[in-house]
């Protein structure tokens, strides 16, 4: 841990060498259900997550994102294929193993914000720390305290916040042990478009200057162009992907995806 409230450490920006891949999914199948009721929730997903970048997962409703960012997260076990986390198979590791490996390794923020209202902001910021019996960084609490704007607020209890505070407390939690990788899924679901707003610039900037990876399922075209890159499910593959996303770009690949045309 070498950064400081001032001076948080950056990083180079990804290159393409195994090294800056924080997460893999490599021909990944996942099957609910059986029979004629069966349904290939994934169908040979494929997707390689870059270290230090901001990927946005987008598709159509049932086109796996939840499966696959469950998956990536080592949340579910796959039929077949390989996810990888940094360099470790989730598929060799035992249950036990995975939930370990989720609460040290990954981060998560939820649509609905899972803050426990009986601690302040601050608590529950530190719980992932806590409930591992440790204490969080000085200095990265404040500096993340800092780059939340929580600073007035840490004493709150959640039912004094708004929305956007909360959901911040949130990411602060997901954020507070380094996690390797965090996943938010609509993050900005229950945010009006101004804290919406405020929290993806945080989350742009936390990958930006913090070099965190951040994995966000969104349907909204605003929310993904904040992303460095969006990847494309339909079906349960991933079809397409669009680096350096605006929302146009980001809705006529919807449109392709959505049009007679499409894959
Ligand atoms: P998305 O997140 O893109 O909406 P999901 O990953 O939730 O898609 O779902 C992909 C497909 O798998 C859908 O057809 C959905 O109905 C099905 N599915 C997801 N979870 C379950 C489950 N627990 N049991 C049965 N089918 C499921």
């Amino acid at each position: 841990m070498t950064s400081t409230p001032t001076a948080p450490p950056r990083m180079q920006p990804a290159a393409t060498s195994s090294t800056s891949i924080a997460a893999r999914a490599v021909d990944v199948v996942k099957t609910y259900g059986a029979g004629e009721a069966a349904v290939r929730a994934l169908d040979c997903a494929t997707v390689s997550i870059p270290r230090g970048r901001f990927t946005a997962v987008m598709g159509p409703s049932g086109s796996g994102k939840s499966t696959l960012v469950h998956a990536l997260a080592g949340l579910d076990q796959i039929d077949s294929g390989r996810v990888l986390l940094g360099e470790t198979d989730l598929s060799t590791l035992t249950e036990r193993e995975r939930t370990i490996l989720r609460r040290e390794r990954v981060g998560f923020v939820f649509q609905a914000f899972n803050l426990l209202p009986a601690l302040t902001a601050r608590e529950n910021i530190a719980l992932p720390l806590t409930l591992a019996g440790k204490r969080p960084d000085p200095a990265w609490e404040a500096a993340l305290v800092d780059m939340l704007g929580l600073g007035s607020r840490l004493g709150h209890r959640p039912a004094q916040l708004s929305g956007g505070q909360q959901q911040r407390v949130a990411v602060g939690r997901a954020l507070i042990a380094r996690p390797e990788l965090v996943f938010a899924d609509e993050p900005t679901g229950n945010l009006d478009s101004r804290a919406g707003a405020a929290l993806l610039a945080f989350m742009r900037d936390a990958t930006r200057s913090l070099a965190q990876t951040i994995v966000m399922v969104t349907h909204d075209p605003v929310a993904a162009s904040y992303a460095d890159r969006v990847v494309f499910l339909a079906d349960g593959r991933i079809v397409s992907e669009l680096i350096d996303p605006t929302p146009e770009t980001v809705l006529a690949s919807m449109a392709r995806l959505d049009g007679p045309d499409g894959a």
